[in-house]
């Protein structure tokens, strides 16, 4: 009988655009796809109930095909080598992780599979570019977004996605498998992931749906204005799919190409593409992203230790609508609009001076669309610490935001219903609202929703002075005429 090949599947949950599955299929050898489950709480609890609707699609998939998934525990490179000495497999194939830490667990794996006489053979998948063909000349990671993305696009333009293949040869003998159920990705008490389930398809083809209404629907051709405005569906939510290998980068970028040709709009996603590969850069440069400011300078930051502003901040009940809205959406949706998880960002770093590493953590245990390299790389961003970062002096006004971008409040309305009934005119400053106003729409503040956990000017005069506190050339030379209130 052939010796099968191996095919080990991770956050790259999908079959077509798989180089990995398209080798070992091409091989002519029997298949046996494998997912190794190390559950030492790298995933928060949404991305955890992601995984388990994602694997359970890809299963199918898989058995669809002919070869069923192999689940197993376990520390991967031993559940490997084991599985490897069980089916006398010939080759393990896999996709290279984006993630630093991944990487080397890859190296362990392939040296302890070739120690075995396996062979193992890996691909890109997971970004457009390699991170490694992405250097400035003097040899460093780039610092400079409109630097790194003309680097990338004078590179060789993606390569088109294979198709999923139509059949696999399976292997012909069971295999154990550990039940996804098993897993214990799904919560064990109570059941909160109702909004959830009632938001997202997860698994390959709910990615292609998305895709295919997002470039339908007229979403791409209005992106540059749209893509600002969360009471508009003006993004393509792909985030999830793509956090989770469902469609992976260049499909998406040949879709939108094709698609969309010289259209407005098309340009400007793939920028958003590109500053995903940005973060991705940064993280693959630094594995301590999450931790450790880019700038050490905010080392020496002085946080506050603010833990009932966090936790209302948490609960979306600052008293600011636009931060509070958010903040519902995405314990809700496991998800929050870009615009917005910019303001929310902003108002814990600089209105409350809660580190950024501990919103960092709450949105990893919260978006479904988690992501080690987008959430640290944007924390950061916010934070001002980052490469190519929003100055810290640029303050999010969350009033004037929530007039700008959702300008007749129609989003408040949605995540914060107790404020449904004010006019566009005081929704966004529920506090400065006349008295009958807020009668006539049922608000009574500080019972009903909260009034400002801050004020406003205060936290900003606070924040600057935090800020120009800084050792010199980070903050002390600044200029009047640089601080805005954005
Ligand atoms: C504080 C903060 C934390 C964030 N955490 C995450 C995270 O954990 N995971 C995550 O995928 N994104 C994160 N983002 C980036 C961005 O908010 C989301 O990628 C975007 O909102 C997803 O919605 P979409 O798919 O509709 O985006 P679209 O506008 O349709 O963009 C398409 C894709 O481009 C990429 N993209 C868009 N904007 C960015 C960006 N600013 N940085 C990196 N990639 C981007 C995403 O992969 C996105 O799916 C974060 C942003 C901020 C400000």
């Amino acid at each position: 009988m052939a010796r099968p090949v191996l095919v080990w599947f991770r956050r790259d949950q999908r079959l077509a655009d798989h180089p990995a599955l398209a080798a070992a299929a091409a091989s002519g050898r029997p298949v046996i796809p494998v997912y190794i489950h190390e559950d030492e709480g790298q995933d928060g609890a949404a991305a955890r109930w992601w995984c388990h609707h994602s694997l359970t699609a890809l299963a199918e998939q898989l058995a669809a095909r002919g070869a069923p998934l192999v689940v197993r525990r376990g520390q991967a490179a031993r559940a490997l080598a084991a599985l490897a000495v069980e089916t006398g497999a010939e080759a393990l194939h896999l996709n290279r992780s984006a993630q630093p830490w991944l990487a080397e667990q890859d190296a362990a794996v392939a040296a302890l599979l070739r120690s075995q006489g396996v062979a193992v053979h890996s691909y890109p998948a997971a970004t457009l570019f390699e991170p490694e063909a992405l250097r400035t000349r003097s040899g460093t990671g780039f610092k400079v977004f409109s630097a790194f993305w003309k680097a990338c696009r004078q590179l060789p333009e993606p390569p088109p996605p294979a198709p999923a293949p139509r059949r696999l040869a399976g292997w012909s003998r069971a295999l154990a498998s550990e039940p996804i159920t098993a897993l214990g990705l799904l919560p064990s008490g109570v059941d909160w992931t109702g909004g959830l389930g009632a938001t997202w398809t997860p698994g390959e083809a709910g990615g292609a749906q998305r895709l295919a209404a997002f470039l339908s629907g007229g979403a791409l051709e209005g992106y540059a204005g749209q893509r600002d405005r969360p009471d508009r569906e003006g993004t393509s939510r792909l985030s999830p799919h793509l956090a989770f290998g469902e469609i992976g980068p260049r499909t998406l970028w040949h879709a939108v190409r094709l698609h969309g040709g010289d259209r407005p709009g098309v340009e400007r996603f793939l920028t958003e593409l590109g500053w995903r590969e940005f973060c991705h850069v940064q993280l693959h440069h630094n594995p301590d992203l999450a931790e450790r400011p880019l700038r050490p300078a905010f080392e020496k930051f002085p946080w506050r230790d603010d833990a009932a502003g966090f936790r209302a901040w948490c609960r979306g009940r600052t008293g600011y609508p636009l931060v509070d809205a958010g903040m519902r959406q995405l314990w809700h949706t496991g998800w929050m609009h870009n615009r917005v998880r910019m303001v929310a960002a902003s108002f814990l770093v600089k209105h409350l001076l809660c580190p950024w590493q501990r919103g960092e953590r709450w949105f990893h245990d919260t978006l479904v669309d988690a992501d080690a390299a987008n959430n640290a790389a944007n924390w950061q961003w916010v934070a001002g610490c980052g490469a190519d970062a929003a100055p810290f002096f640029r303050i999010f006004n969350p009033v004037a935001q929530g007039q700008r971008f959702d300008p007749d409040g129609d989003y408040v309305r949605v995540h914060v219903p107790e404020l449904a009934g004010l006019p566009a005119l005081w929704i966004h400053r529920p506090w400065l609202a006349p008295a009958s106003v807020l009668a006539g729409a049922g608000v009574r503040l500080g019972a009903v929703y909260p009034l400002p956990v801050v004020d406003h000017a205060m936290a900003r005069a606070r924040a600057l002075a935090a800020f120009r506190a800084l050792p010199r050339g980070h903050a002390g030379d600044l200029p009047e005429a640089a601080i805005d209130d954005a």
